[in-house]
């Protein structure tokens, strides 16, 4: 009970915010969002809602795709409302002047939207709440930065320089930059380098606790691009912008707490120190790997970044301290016990993502699931494991056939979100590529 009025009435005045951005992630990940001057803000956003057209939720806004998602033209498209979380109000310090502010999706009324992600995941940590378990977590995201040279745009640097001091230190103003302002968000960044890609970067944040996990990280995927897009760069969270380079992840790391704030990941008393909630969370997330799949990566691009030997998974498994693994135990234990989830690609959506690997630990300890043993002394991109998905299609029919978290994400998202992906899917096979035409042209 945190009055929030009080101290975003505060914030404005001090930072002279003249315009606030109410945002909403919608279901392809994309930050949709309406511009309101703060005068109108004041009067209304505290008390009233900003209206939504409910057209504006998939990925492809054009015409030909809204006849087949919802229920199409026959439904009208209805304004959607937007209820701000002013929790979530955060300055843009890279903006002077502006501030943003998520919010959630109603209808008229003021039931939530169940196909919003947002509510899913919301509806998810309520499952948790009612079992006595906190989620605390970060995604830890890896993104691409190009800028343009004359027609193209090119990595801003070049070669294999992962971690590399010298070649940091030539693109150091595009770390301290982020720092500086991603620290003034509150979203606490911790640690910077460069990746194996030219031209990729990973900037690591704190922890946090249940749906500001989310928030945080889609405020940062977007902070991030405007921040360099001010400095004149392009920075990317595709999955995998470039064949012949490594792909971005967005590793989900997370763990579970009682009431009292004591890590329940943890058991000083087993061999490994990992207490059986963890197994069976371990379990829960391997047994729905397939459906995970689709909805921790999203995208026809997000499946090129799943190739063996990048340090993304290819199969279903886990490993303490295994980076070829899906599920990546870290060392730490006591309080700091965690899983790294390394599923996910740099574009999933957050709260998505999230949502799903909770559904499916909480299947694992429901039901007591344990896990395959974990991998060790082994190359886990070999044959005798079980595959994760290679293509976009592949997850989806598994997504499709997945009554677990059908039911605990809710039958209409899974339905909404299938048929944007689909779409997606048929829209990508439509399309003659420069592969094809590389491949083909000349020789027939
Ligand atoms: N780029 C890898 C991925 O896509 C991760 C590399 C790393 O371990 O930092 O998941
Ligand atoms: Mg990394
Ligand atoms: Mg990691």
């Amino acid at each position: 009970n945190y009055d929030w009025i009080n101290h975003i009435q505060q914030v404005i005045h001090d930072r002279q915010i003249h315009t606030i951005r109410v945002t909403v992630p919608d279901l392809s990940n994309i930050s949709r969002a309406r511009y309101i001057p703060v005068r109108h803000f004041l009067e209304t956003a505290f008390k009233d809602t900003v209206s939504f057209p409910s057209v504006l939720f998939s990925m492809d806004t054009s015409a030909e795709i809204h006849k087949n998602v919802g229920s199409g033209f026959a439904g009208g498209f209805p304004n959607w409302q937007i209820q701000t979380d002013l929790s979530t109000f955060s300055i843009l310090p890279y903006k002077q002047g502006v501030a943003r502010v998520i919010g959630d999706l109603c209808d008229s009324n003021g039931s939530p939207i169940k196909q919003s992600p947002r509510h899913v995941l919301k509806k998810v940590l309520d499952t948790f709440q009612d079992l006595g378990y906190l989620v605390r977590g970060s995604f830890e995201y890896e993104f691409y930065v190009f800028v343009q040279e004359a027609a193209r745009i090119e990595p801003v640097w070049k070669g294999l320089h992962c971690f590399s001091e010298t070649k940091q230190a030539e693109v150091e103003n595009i770390i301290t930059t982020l720092f500086m302002h991603l620290t003034e968000m509150g979203a606490g960044p911790e640690v910077a380098n460069t990746e194996y890609g030219s031209g990729q970067f990973e900037v690591t944040h704190s922890p946090f606790w249940g749906v500001e996990i989310s928030d945080m990280a889609f405020y940062y995927r977007t902070s991030i691009k405007e921040i360099l897009h001010g400095q004149g760069y392009k920075a990317t969270f595709m999955s995998k912008p470039a064949s012949a380079r490594s792909g971005s992840g967005a590793h989900m790391n997370h763990s579970l707490y009682d009431q009292d704030g004591h890590n329940l990941f943890y058991d000083p008393s087993s061999a490994d120190g990992l207490s059986d909630i963890c197994r069976w969370f371990i379990g829960g997330q391997l047994t729905h790997a397939k459906a995970l799949c689709a909805l921790a990566n999203p995208t026809i691009n997000s499946y090129k970044r799943l190739v063996p030997h990048s340090f993304a998974p290819t199969t279903i498994s886990w490993g303490y301290e295994h980076r070829g693994a899906m599920i990546r135990v870290p060392s730490g234990r006591g309080e700091v016990t965690r899983i790294e989830n390394r599923l996910a690609g740099a574009d999933t959506n957050p709260y998505i993502a999230l949502a799903a690997v909770l559904a499916a630990g909480l299947d694992g300890i429901l039901h007591k699931i344990e896990p395959s043993a974990p991998i060790q002394n082994t190359d886990p991109y070999g044959s005798d494991f079980e595959h994760l998905p290679s293509s976009l299609l592949e997850a989806l029919r598994e997504l499709e056939k997945n009554n677990w978290l059908r039911d605990s994400l809710g039958a209409d998202f899974i339905e909404d979100y299938l048929s944007l992906r689909y779409a997606e899917y048929d829209r990508f096979l439509a399309h003659v590529t420069d592969w094809e035409m590389k491949e083909y042209f000349d020789i027939f």
